[in-house]
């Protein structure tokens, strides 16, 4: 076998890894992905923002992934026990966004992904990739085991920068015990496809996301099916059966919201168990090696981040440290100020989706939505009430399409709003996810 020295390879051929394969390739830069070639063929992740779709473009792959989508006009956002209902469409974000995005099954993009990186001239390795931890410069570091580099064909005196874009089994920060930072999250989520289980009154391919008595759930339409999930405590998910097939049933049945649309439904693939948590790794790189997608940090999947995360990551780490071309690896000055910046933005990004999805969870979002709709209501002039109104869901729709996510102007809006605005709305406990489950309407219990 021939001996290789490509300057970057990537472990991991998800979704993060895969991209960043592409967008390297497209640049001339020669890459090597170890894929270990787990593909379950269910996956969750299949609700996509409009921010993902310049990333498809980027790549030349979206009109592979509309032929094989859902597509989708925005999200809705329900409240059990006949609470408000919010209908956000992507049409808001058309001045700096693609005004959609699409609901697509994950283990075919997966597979998009990975063969359009070869098409543009990636390459890939069937192995899982073994590491081990080292000290490089006086710090923690990593190194592909020698089996791995044997595996690959690496030359004795190839250096390559290593990619950890494993996702959630986070290798690179697990073997160099680099801490995270955890969030307020620690649930499990069940999920299945179905067939006839009954959409809501919206436009066709808009996601549904419910606040249910207990956790919360997703209805996601993808092509002749919906995937259905929902999102509980772990102790609540114990009271709801022993089997992951009994807790997602169940679950159903006890929630008016789903109940009822799910009669005539027919499950049609396993259902599926993760964990959901929030997590930011508290570095990002070091000397020889840099983490991507959900290797370094994984938000929460209610707003559906995670894939825009990792395209949108390999982006940035293409464009952070590989504009001016692979020579940037040899001067480690330059590397490490683009490190800093790659590093800098995807916390950035973290932080602005974790006030988001705060706003979801702790029911603040539907006060300014319901405050919102009591003042465009009332009279004012040149009807500057509902200008106002339009104004704020415009932002706040840009900013869950990966859009204004981190804009200043956007974030200190929202602030405001749900600070000055919300007269006259019950409590944001009333439309907050709950952890247990109660059997009384929330009207009552709240
Ligand atoms: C309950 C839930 C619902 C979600 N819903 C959504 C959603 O609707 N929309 C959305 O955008 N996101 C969603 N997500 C998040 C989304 O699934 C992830 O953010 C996304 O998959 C991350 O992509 P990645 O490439 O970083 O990691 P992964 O997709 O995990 O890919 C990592 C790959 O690396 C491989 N690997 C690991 N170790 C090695 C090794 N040593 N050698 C070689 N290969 C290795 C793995 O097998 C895997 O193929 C959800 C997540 C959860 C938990």
């Amino acid at each position: 076998m021939s001996q290789i020295s490509p300057p970057v390879v990537i472990v991991g051929a998800g979704p993060a890894g895969c991209t960043l394969a592409g967008l390297l390739a497209q640049r001339g830069i020669d890459c090597l992905v170890f894929d270990d070639d787990k593909r379950p063929g269910l996956l969750v992740g299949e609700s996509l923002i409009p921010g993902v779709v310049p990333v498809f473009r980027q790549l030349g792959v979206e009109d592979r992934v509309a032929q094989m989508s859902t597509r989708k006009p925005g999200a809705s956002f329900f409240v059990t026990d006949g609470g408000p209902r919010l209908h956000f469409t992507f049409k808001n974000v058309e001045s700096h966004l693609p005004p959609y995005s699409y609901n697509t099954p994950r283990p075919e993009l997966d597979n998009l992904l990975r063969v359009r990186a070869e098409e543009l001239g990636a390459k890939f390795v069937h192995a899982r990739a073994e590491l081990e931890p080292c000290i490089k410069d006086g710090q923690p570091s990593i190194r592909l085991s020698e089996r791995s580099r044997e595996v690959a064909g690496l030359s004795a005196e190839a250096e390559p920068l290593l990619v950890d874009a494993s996702g959630r089994a986070r290798t690179f920060s697990r073997l160099m015990d680099i801490p995270a930072k955890k969030g307020d999250r620690d649930d499990v989520a069940y999920f299945a496809h179905f067939e006839d289980f009954d959409h809501d009154d919206v436009e066709d391919g808009q996601v549904i996301i419910s606040v249910l008595r207990a956790g919360w759930s997703w209805r996601i339409p993808l092509p002749g099916r919906l995937s259905v999930g929902v999102v509980v405590s772990k102790e609540h998910a114990k009271t709801l059966g022993a089997t992951a097939e009994e807790r997602l049933e169940n679950a159903i049945r006890q929630e008016p919201l789903l109940a009822e649309k799910a009669m005539r439904a027919r499950r049609v693939t396993p259902v599926m168990t993760y964990t959901n948590y929030q997590l930011l790794s508290e570095r990002g790189y070091g000397p020889g090696w840099v983490l991507l997608g959900d290797a370094f940090g994984f938000v929460d999947p209610m707003l559906s981040p995670g894939l825009f995360m990792s395209l949108e990551g390999a982006r940035q780490l293409a464009d952070c440290v590989f504009s001016q071309g692979v020579e940037i690896l040899k001067k480690p000055e330059a590397l490490e100020r683009a490190l800093v910046r790659y590093d800098r933005r995807i916390v950035e990004w973290h932080h602005a989706w974790q006030e988001l999805v705060k706003y979801f969870y702790d029911g603040r979002i539907f006060r300014i939505h319901l405050a919102g709709k009591n003042l465009a209501m009332k009279p004012s002039p040149f009807n500057l009430a509902s200008r106002m109104e339009r104004h704020s869901t415009a932002h706040i729709a840009s900013m869950a399409s990966g859009g204004w996510t981190r804009s200043g102007y956007s974030r200190s809006l929202m602030r405001m709003l749900s600070r000055y605005l919300v007269w006259d709305v019950p409590p944001a406990e009333s439309f907050a996810v709950r952890q247990v489950h109660r059997d009384e309407p929330r009207s009552k219990a709240a």
